[in-house]
């Protein structure tokens, strides 16, 4: 994917990331994309919303498209390079494309998911990573946390 189409499909998953930051959450949102480029769902990290450590944002956008009989073609938009477990949907799902719109705060299975054969556009958007410099400096026990390193 052109780096220009996939900046284009970022702003959703910001949206979503500005907005668990102003309800007092971690500030990563996602969206997924089918491959005609209708939005399916989007979602944003709850765990401080729901105080459910499963909810990351990738997760949450997946639940929030509901089935889909085949996730081929479709792209997951991530505002933060995705975790373990995120990865992990992602290839349990058959998700062939992760955009990524930073990797330098967390680095997570994104080159888990290369080295798999998922396509992996990397971003690195200045309000993406501002968004979680902020946040991660700011809480850094409840950042742990969600990576698994409280
Ligand atoms: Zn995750």
């Amino acid at each position: 994917m052109e780096l220009a189409a996939a900046r284009a499909l970022l702003p959703v998953a910001l949206q979503e990331a500005r907005a668990g930051l102003a309800e007092g959450g971690i500030p990563i949102g996602a969206a997924l994309y089918a491959a005609d480029g209708r939005l399916l769902g989007r979602g944003r990290n709850r765990r401080v919303q729901d105080d459910d450590p499963s909810m990351h944002a990738e997760t949450a956008a997946f639940r929030a498209a509901g089935r889909q009989r085949s996730y081929g073609g479709t792209t997951m938009v991530t505002t933060l390079s995705p975790c373990w477990h995120c990865s992990g949907l992602v290839r349990q799902f058959g998700i062939p494309r992760v955009v990524i719109g930073e990797a330098t705060t967390f680095e997570g299975g994104r080159e888990w998911l290369a080295g798999a054969g998922v396509e992996i556009v990397v971003l690195d958007d200045e309000e993406c990573r501002s968004l979680m410099r902020g946040f991660v400096l700011g809480n850094p026990g409840l950042w742990g946390e969600d990576i698994g390193e409280g």
